[in-house]
């Protein structure tokens, strides 16, 4: 008896067997390519457990995530070539036929980070990824997020003061939101270099503004108890450190709250590092058969 669980995200795939916990039996990792040859490997993978019960999938978005819905499980607007209607849920399960439990990639990080990780026992908190994009998995009164699809944390609007910063922004739909200006692809197109070999600390204060922006409105509109930061940029080195020192002076001391007053265990690193996803995602095939009525 075994779970499976996808991290499917829009760079990479992170796939694992397991039997739930926090530590998987088995994990591979392969780069999104085209979906065909993306869902090919995945099921190629899982195909070579013979005993695997349900599997659960973290899917980069936006995504179809309501089980009622036709389109249940079906990638949507994505500017990621090949990938805007592609039926993930429905190709998976017709390879492997056992039961899928899906949502998005961010709110599989942040049930990894609420079940065996750094947001346990809490109630309310955001799970904020900052890498190629910026994504946020929320979960209010113990439950993840949902409503109309699911939270866009990356693409909120943020203040932008063009004479510090002049860039236009990144985001093919809005420009200078957060993602736009914050994320990965955006430190490239400013910089005309990857995060990692930025070092002007000026730049670093930029990103950790508008993260510093972000978080505040996380904390305003979602009474967060804690946020936990991950991402390829997320973990820079100093960058957390930054974004702590900024939040409070944004936040302005307007939301009276306890765990504010300790921003080095208000906003800290994923406990699970990097693996948040895929371990959220077994979590998701374990609840899948719980429910034992997920299967499609
Ligand atoms: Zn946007």
């Amino acid at each position: 008896m075994s779970f499976g669980g996808i991290e499917a995200g829009g760079t990479h795939w992170n796939c694992a067997i397991g039997a739930g916990g926090a530590q998987p039996a088995r994990v591979a990792t392969f780069p999104t390519t085209t979906p065909a040859e993306t869902i090919a490997r995945a099921v190629e993978f899982f195909a070579a457990e013979p005993e695997l019960e349900a599997l659960g999938v973290g899917l980069f978005g936006p995504v179809e995530v309501r089980r009622d819905s036709p389109r249940w499980g079906t990638i949507l607007t994505t500017p990621k070539p090949g990938w805007e209607g592609t039926d993930v849920a429905g190709a998976l399960a017709a390879a492997l036929k056992v039961p899928i439990a899906l949502d998005t990639d961010v709110n599989a990080a942040a049930l990894g980070e609420w079940r065996h990780g750094a947001a346990r026992g809490l109630e309310t908190f955001v799970y904020v990824t900052v890498g190629t994009g910026i994504g946020g998995g929320v979960f209010a009164n113990g439950r993840p997020v949902h409503g109309l699809l699911h939270p866009e944390v990356g693409h909120m609007m943020v203040p932008h003061d063009r004479t510090r910063d002049p860039f236009a922004g990144s985001c093919p739909f809005h420009g200078d939101c957060l993602e736009g200006l914050a994320s990965g692809t955006a430190m490239r197109a400013r910089w005309g270099r990857p995060g990692e070999e930025v070092t002007d600390p000026e730049a670093w204060e930029l990103e950790a503004e508008y993260l510093a922006l972000g978080l505040a409105n996380v904390v305003l509109v979602l009474a967060a108890e804690r946020i936990v930061l991950g991402g390829g940029v997320g973990r820079a080195p100093g960058l957390i450190e930054r974004v702590r020192a900024r939040l409070p002076e944004v936040l302005a001391g307007y939301v009276d709250a306890d765990p504010l007053r300790d921003m080095a265990t208000y906003l800290v690193p994923p406990a699970l590092g990097p693996h948040s996803g895929v371990i959220g995602a077994l979590e998701l095939a374990r609840s899948c058969r719980r429910a034992e009525n997920r299967t499609i």
